[in-house]
């Protein structure tokens, strides 16, 4: 949309439908100007008739399987056979969180278990008991936020210790805090639910017992797989393979400059949200980064004297 009204002509490519991980959310309360909050599909609908309205040619179901660059034009290649080039590429792939291998726990994704702990989700289950699922700086993260709002707060932990995952000073602030109850060895293993989460069925694998514990949400932090296997390794990535940008760029690959906020290690090409190493998992912060790096792309034309349209 940022492309299209800034005077690009603009494609874009989407695997399935639009909307992405936010097209699954059930309401998504803080997104700015709907203070009632809209749900993720109303918000795709909405972004992609803007989208249009400004000329974006939209693909749907047309999953890139290949990209290259040659003679300073972009290739993306689709599974089906289709070629696009482009002289700039906005990569938004996001990623796919890792799901808790429990039965029917999709039907409450958004609704009682979620993949991210902010005020939003926090004040749904204020004042009630909650669950953090992961042994990493993340879930130890969101339990710490929790507690204040919750208690107590089940962190599960499938290893044997926190020292294994955690950064020190983390293991400390949730030792030090009588509102967080660690369980290590221990592993979800059911959702109890009617019309709303009430519990998770859990396994302690040092006793072989199971346990019902009562709780009003389920926060899941057992890591995300960035959607790049398409890009074949050609672009830098963290080690968790998240793309690299910007400053986190040791530098470029051609080495010619440094690369700009938001460009990939390949010059011409840019990557916003989800998919970005270190970016904040929100579609504010997705939707800010899209319209930052169109802004870039001009920028980047200026300074390579690439040809504008
Ligand atoms: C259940 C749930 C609820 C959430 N609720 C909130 C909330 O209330 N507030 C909030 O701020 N954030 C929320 N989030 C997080 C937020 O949805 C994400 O941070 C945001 O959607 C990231 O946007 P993105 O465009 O970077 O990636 P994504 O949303 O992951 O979108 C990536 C898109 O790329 C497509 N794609 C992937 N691979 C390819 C390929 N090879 N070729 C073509 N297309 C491809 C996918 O089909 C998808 O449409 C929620 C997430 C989930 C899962």
């Amino acid at each position: 949309m940022y492309g299209a009204s800034e005077g690009l002509r603009t494609v874009l490519l989407d695997a399935a439908s639009f909307g992405g991980q936010a097209g699954t959310s059930s309401r998504i309360e803080n997104y700015l100007g709907f203070p009632a909050g809209l749900s993720g599909a109303e918000l795709a609908t909405r972004g992609a008739v803007q989208a249009e309205k400004f000329g974006v040619r939209l693909h749907r179901n047309a999953r890139a399987a290949a990209f290259g660059t040659r003679a300073g034009r972009h290739c993306v290649t689709l599974e089906d056979g289709r070629v696009f080039k482009a002289r700039d590429v906005i990569i938004a792939t996001g990623a796919e969180y890792r799901r808790l291998n429990v039965p029917g726990i999709g039907a409450w994704e958004g609704n009682g278990v979620h993949y991210a702990a902010t005020v939003a989700e926090a004040q749904h289950v204020e004042g009630r008991p909650v669950a953090v699922v992961g042994g990493a700086n993340s879930a130890g993260q969101a339990a710490m936020f929790l507690s204040r709002t919750s208690e107590p707060v089940h962190l599960l932990v499938r290893g044997d210790d926190l020292e294994r995952s955690m950064s020190r000073y983390l293991i400390d602030a949730i030792r030090a805090n009588p509102k967080i109850d660690v369980r290590v060895r221990t592993e979800a293993v059911g959702l109890v639910a009617d019309s709303a989460v009430t519990g998770i069925e859990v396994v302690d694998w040092a006793t072989g017992g199971r346990s019902l514990l009562e709780v009003g949400a389920v926060f899941v932090f057992i890591g995300a797989t960035p959607c790049t296997s398409w890009l074949q390794g050609q672009l830098a990535t963290d080690r968790d393979g998240f793309l690299l940008t910007g400053h986190d760029l040791d530098e470029h690959r051609t080495g010619e400059r440094a690369p700009l906020p938001f460009e990939t290690s390949e010059p011409g090409v840019f990557c916003v949200g989800d998919v970005r190493s270190g970016s904040v998992k929100r579609v504010a912060t997705a939707v800010g980064e899209g319209s930052a790096a169109v802004r870039l792309v001009f920028e980047r034309r200026r300074i390579d004297g690439a040809e504008l349209l």
